[in-house]
């Protein structure tokens, strides 16, 4: 940690949010880090907000494999943020007390054709962007697995199991069993269309292929975490664990298991 001190934050640049942000800044000059404007200069990035500051943080830094990414909260805490702007002191203290540790997210590749490669740390999402359905043939490896009809398909990482993944009934998984998760979207089973009809789990070396059919509905919307890509027509995608990870600093005492009992139970 005390080679790390060339400091990034990433936030939304509003005044309410500039003003919650100062004091942290001065927090941080008083303990010798210095403020840089400059993601390349960097080597800690922190994002100010909830879940969706930090998954924009990774993407908009290009996941910098030569940095700690670290989550501060405004609001409570989520996810990705194991602090708290309100409670600077208690950040501070852990520093200083080695109540840290730094973690390592998996993090998912996504070519779309023979583009260049997206990255998200929650999930990729294709969805039919009209109200017909669209169909997909699913490749695991080599494998025609099966054929999909319906309103889309989700991918989502360990940590991006607790988001999007959890809403169409798929499984919470430990973030330290490398893996992705395949998840349906509505799928439209027949004596025609036949998937596996639940969410399936995928290990580091597998690689899932999903090839849109090219029927005229085969314009999908593809989400990357909190953004959609701006491309308009997809004939395929290729969705892999990346070799890289993300190094992000937590609390010791603030499990994975603690923070879904924490956000989902009690
Ligand atoms: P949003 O639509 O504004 O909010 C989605 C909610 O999910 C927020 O409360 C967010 O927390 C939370 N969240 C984000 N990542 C999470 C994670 N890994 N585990 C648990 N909760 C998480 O979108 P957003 O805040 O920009 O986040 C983007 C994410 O929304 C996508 O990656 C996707 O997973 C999720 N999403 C969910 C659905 C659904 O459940 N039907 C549909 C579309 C997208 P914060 O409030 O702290 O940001
Ligand atoms: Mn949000």
């Amino acid at each position: 940690m005390s080679s790390r001190t060339n400091l990034y934050l990433s936030y939304k640049r509003t005044n309410e949010m500039e003003e919650l942000v100062n004091p942290l800044k001065a927090l941080a000059e008083e303990n010798n880090f210095t403020l840089v404007t400059n993601v390349e200069e960097a080597n800690i990035i922190a994002s100010i907000g909830g879940d969706n500051a930090f998954l924009q943080a990774t993407r908009k830094t290009g996941f910098k494999q030569d940095c700690l990414y670290v989550g501060v909260s405004t609001d409570s805490l989520g996810f990705y943020t194991d602090f708290s702007i309100q409670d600077m002191k208690q950040m501070i203290h852990a520093l200083q007390n080695e109540e840290v540790e730094v973690r390592r997210y998996p993090i998912l590749k996504v070519t779309v054709d023979n583009e260049k490669p997206f990255y998200c740390l929650n999930e990729c999402s294709i969805r039919s962007n009209v109200i017909k359905t669209f169909v997909i043939d699913v490749f695991i490896d080599d494998l025609h697995f099966e054929t999909f009809r319906g309103d889309g398909m989700i991918v989502s990482t360990p940590t991006g199991s607790t988001a999007y993944n959890m809403s169409v009934n798929g499984a919470v998984v430990d973030p330290t069993l490398l893996s992705l998760q395949v998840s349906e979207i509505a799928s439209l089973n027949n004596n025609e269309y036949r998937t596996l009809g639940t969410s399936f789990l995928l290990g580091q070396d597998r690689t899932l292929t999903l090839k849109v059919v090219q029927d005229g509905n085969d314009h999908p919307i593809i989400g990357v975490d909190n953004e959609a890509l701006s491309i308009r027509h997809a004939k395929q995608l290729k969705l892999q664990l990346a070799e890289q990870s993300i190094k992000v600093l937590k609390l010791k005492n603030n499990s994975f298991w603690e923070k879904v009992q924490r956000n989902f139970i009690k």
